[in-house]
């Protein structure tokens, strides 16, 4: 499933940045990853209630164990190849708002990207 794969990734690219932050910061180790927000290309034809829940299946058991993953779609640039027109897309309405020409030129959209981790701030555990 490709949910699977994607929540996978961004799985394992958070717990390498908590164990990079801890390796630097031995005294505040991070034990728990609280919220982890992302953004999901326009045409990457992935359901975010699906990769939401892959990733809490995934992070069972890892320091995003709970974590929650905000998903947005992230604004694909793109341009008119008919009247060279530039806009950003949230929507996947590809009509170009100058001319209504359906000829639209754009890079990318595919990908999912991570944009913040926040940890938690607990100073003591107790399990
Ligand atoms: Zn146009």
């Amino acid at each position: 499933m490709h949910e699977a794969s994607l929540a996978q990734g961004l799985l394992n690219t958070a717990t390498k940045a908590v164990d990079d932050y801890n390796e630097k910061h031995p005294q505040s180790n991070v034990q728990r990853i609280a919220e982890l927000k992302c953004e999901l290309g326009l045409i990457s034809c992935v359901e975010p209630r699906t990769l939401t829940a892959c990733f809490e299946l995934l992070a069972e058991g890892t320091v995003a164990e709970g974590a929650r993953l905000i998903v947005d779609v992230a604004p694909l640039a793109c341009r008119c190849t008919h009247c060279g027109h530039a806009f950003t897309l949230r929507q996947r309405n590809f009509v170009c708002p100058e001319c209504g020409n359906e000829n639209i030129h754009f890079n990318g959209g595919h990908g999912l990207t991570l944009m913040a981790l926040h940890v938690a701030s607990e100073d003591t555990e107790h399990e």
